[in-house]
């Protein structure tokens, strides 16, 4: 069945509700579209025997700084209808900017200190908006669970927080993220990368990977550093950051004693890269 789009918050509501009055659970994959296998998985992953599974669809201008890619951002909405319909999502919400931020829009959620490092250092104020738009999502959709990919490890933690700390009536589900078969995390902007950039592109992983495997129990400033270097030597690449941190909490750690999260974000070319894996103790 084809997934229908529907672009305003009536229209989502009133189908919601329908859902509900036939006794199904809702179930929500937030996206900005461009959509890939990984988030197919989502959608999977969100699909139940007696679900109705709402994808969102759309470019948060809230969310990206000025000197960011916003307006060539890809927009693929006929291809994301056909892959979301494939991996069973029953709606597709794919609002404009004025539906989500009619004139006059001044709230914002404000998530503090842990917006601020990681991603958040370098693209100031974009888990604001990030949390912005997944509230008004969740307050349009309302449904009992909501899925994100551990891809986005910093972005799946400030909303687990946000959703504690305002009292928000949804389970969030985090996945494991989906990668190409060089190890490559899928991403919607992995399409900007040129054939160089895409040769070099699964090095972050490979770097993440090598310093996994002897992590338990070490120093993780000289852990940071080594996975600095081998980042570094990435041709072509410019570090953005390359972090270890408590996996809840996103605090730097001092030894790799605890759950923790190696987080880096690199450049190749114009275009930022994140990944990330989990350390154990
Ligand atoms: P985006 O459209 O990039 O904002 O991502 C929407 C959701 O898909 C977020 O929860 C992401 O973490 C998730 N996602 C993006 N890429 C992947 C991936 N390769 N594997 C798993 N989840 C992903």
């Amino acid at each position: 069945m084809i997934a229908p789009i529907v672009h305003t918050v009536v229209e989502v509501r009133a189908a919601v509700s329908r859902a509900r009055s036939m006794g199904l659970s809702v179930a929500f994959v937030p996206t900005m579209g461009a959509l890939h296998e990984g988030h197919a998985a989502l959608v999977r992953a969100a699909v139940r025997p007696a679900s109705f599974v709402v994808v969102s669809v759309f470019v948060n201008p809230k969310q990206f700084g000025p000197n960011e890619d916003f307006a060539k951002y890809p927009r693929t909405l006929e291809a994301d209808q056909a892959l979301c319909s494939a991996a069973g999502a029953n709606l597709i919400f794919a609002p404009n900017a004025n539906e989500m931020y009619p004139d006059g829009s001044v709230t914002f959620v404000d998530i503090a200190k842990l917006g601020d490092g990681l991603c958040g250092a370098s693209r100031p104020g974009h888990f604001r908006g990030v949390c912005t738009v997944v509230l008004k999502l969740f307050n349009i959709v309302q449904a009992d669970v909501a899925h994100f990919g551990a891809k986005d490890w910093q972005q799946a933690t400030i909303i687990r927080r946000m959703v504690r700390d305002l009292d928000v009536p949804i389970r969030i589900a985090v996945e494991p993220t989906v990668r190409e078969a060089d190890g490559l995390a899928l991403s919607s902007r992995n399409r900007y990368l040129n054939a160089e950039e895409r040769a070099a592109a699964p090095g972050p992983y490979r770097a993440l990977l090598e310093i996994r495997d002897r992590a338990a129990g070490q120093n993780a400033p000289a852990l940071e550093a080594d996975l600095r270097e081998r980042l570094s030597a990435i041709p072509g690449a410019r570090v953005d950051y390359a972090r270890i941190v408590d996996a809840a909490t996103l605090e730097p750690i001092a030894i790799v004693d605890r759950p923790a999260v190696a987080a880096v974000a690199v450049f190749l070319g114009t275009t930022r890269l994140i990944d990330n894996i989990l350390l154990g103790p």
